[in-house]
């Protein structure tokens, strides 16, 4: 790196729990960096799910170099075996760690980037790349100049669609204003679009068991609020899990009265149902897969997230085909293979792409894989921050203590349904793989959203 180059900050794109902890890594190491925040608050898509409470303790969801400079201004660290939901942990731990003196001038809200390039060459020119300066262009048309550049964006801006093909269904754009993105806070703030009204939920991970069950809530307290679930493969024992036999009890509880309500027709469940076309008339919506159809007020899309590569489109990124992570890192990760429970420590050699100096990292690294974990989130900003700062022996030591229980649950992805909903950590085991006692790698305690109350066993995604 020049001497110029490396006089400029490291451009660090959100505000999230993995890009703070960048940070925090940065402010520790002396490198010059500044955060870019889309929203006018750190965590800001935390926050949207702020009513979930996290299947991670504290001890796993605060980065330990962020937690040092936290504890040396005075903070008390929450109580590490407790659960907190997402406002907890963005008003308890982001919010202060963003208001730190270390951090705080170096963060910049209301700072959406549109783009990411290398300043006067484009995608195609090679000469002397290494050494010119990103250019990182602001929705507002501001340019920023970087000496290199940590994407921790996130994907909950890019909900996946409800087209069971990838693609957005007939009349998907059209109908936009009856779908709701996953995980809204049913009997809290979303409260009065969903009393009284028919809402299709559509995916098979915990979101939408979470969301069905928040509904069956609002259905006791408001009559005439009616519950669909429309899931695309031929069998729900997925989501319900192992009930009783379930070794993770909470899940086991989600599970069973999420089957209870189908079996006594509170929830009606249409198997085997891909979603095709909507079609909106009035205050309506029918979705259809080709053959059958309901009509609702409202729908919740729970089928997972998409990372968005428009950002860095002028760079020269190797992306893996299947999962858009990097190719290094895919098979480390693969939903199909991996649960967040087995993803091995990795950094910044698996981080790498073609274009020296640029790094995804956080849930964005995984591409359209649900198995991440925050702490691997905070080992990637370690290890990234490390090399940046030329440090390869810290930035190779590549760790991460995860627990023998109590963080995720442990079974890969069977069955399309899986995929779309973000199973993984977010799916549940297969009643089978439970009954075969094949949960064997340490396992993490699914918890459970704030709502509904009792044996709700939260969802990530
Ligand atoms: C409901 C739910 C529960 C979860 N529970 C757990 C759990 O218990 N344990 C666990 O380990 N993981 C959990 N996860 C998974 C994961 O840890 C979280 O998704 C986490 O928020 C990811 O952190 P991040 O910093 O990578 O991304 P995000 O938290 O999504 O942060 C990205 C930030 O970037 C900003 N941004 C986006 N685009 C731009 C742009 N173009 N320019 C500038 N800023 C931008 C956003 O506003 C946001 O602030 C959960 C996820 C969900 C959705």
């Amino acid at each position: 790196m020049t001497k110029a180059l490396a006089t400029l900050p490291v451009v660090v794109i959100g505000a999230g729990p993995v890009g703070l902890a960048a940070a925090a890594h940065l402010a520790d190491r002396g490198l010059p960096f500044l955060v870019l925040e889309a929203g006018d608050h750190p965590a800001t898509a935390v926050r949207e799910w702020g009513h979930v409470r996290l299947f991670s303790p504290w001890r796993f969801t605060v980065d330990p170099a962020a937690a040092r400079l936290l504890e040396h201004a005075g903070w008390v660290r929450p109580d590490d075996d407790k659960l907190p939901t997402g406002a907890q942990l963005a008003a308890d731990y982001l919010q202060p760690l963003a208001d730190l003196p270390a951090l705080k001038p170096h963060v910049r809200y209301r700072a959406r980037v549109a783009a990411v390039t290398r300043l006067g060459l484009d995608r195609v020119r090679t000469a002397g790349r290494e050494n010119r300066p990103f250019l990182v262009r602001l929705a507002d048309g501001d340019d920023i100049l970087a000496q290199a550049v940590i994407d921790a964006s996130g994907t909950w801006g890019t909900p996946n669609v409800l087209g069971a093909s990838g693609i957005p269904a007939h009349g998907e754009t059209g109908a936009a204003r009856f779908i709701t993105s996953a995980l809204p806070d049913v009997l809290g703030h979303d409260r009065d679009r969903f009393a009284g009204k028919h809402t299709l939920v559509v995916g098979a991970g915990h979101s939408a068991a979470n969301t069905l069950l928040a509904l069956t809530d609002l259905a006791g307290q408001h009559p005439g609020t009616t519950v669909t679930w429309a899931i695309r493969s031929a069998s729900p024992a997925r989501t319900y899990g192992g009930a009783a036999a379930d070794a993770l009890p909470a899940r086991g509880a989600l599970g069973s009265r999420l089957r209870e309500h189908v079996e006594n027709g509170t929830i009606t469940l249409l198997t085997g149902f891909s979603v095709d076309s909507l079609t909106t008339d009035g205050d309506t919506v029918t979705a259809s897969d080709g053959e059958r159809s309901v009509t609702v007020d409202r729908i919740v899309s729970a089928t997972g997230f998409r990372p968005d590569h428009s950002l860095s489109g002028e760079l020269r990124l190797d992306l893996d085909p299947i999962l858009g992570s990097t190719r290094a890192l895919a098979p480390l990760i693969d939903p199909n293979e991996h649960s967040c429970g087995t993803v091995p420590p990795h950094g910044v050699d698996e981080l790498t792409h073609p274009e020296p100096g640029y790094f995804a990292i956080g849930v964005k690294s995984y591409g359209r894989a649900p198995t991440f974990l925050l702490a691997t989130g905070y080992e990637q900003a370690r290890s990234v921050v490390a090399a940046l700062a030329g440090d390869w022996d810290a930035a190779r030591d590549v760790r991460l203590d995860l627990p023998e229980t109590g963080v995720c649950n442990s079974n890969p992805i069977e069955g399309d349904d899986t995929v779309a909903a973000g199973g993984g950590c977010c799916g549940s085991a297969s009643a089978a793989d439970v009954a075969a006692g094949s949960l064997a790698v340490p396992v993490q305690l699914i918890s459970l959203g704030d709502r509904p109350a009792e044996g709700n066993s939260g969802s990530c995604c």
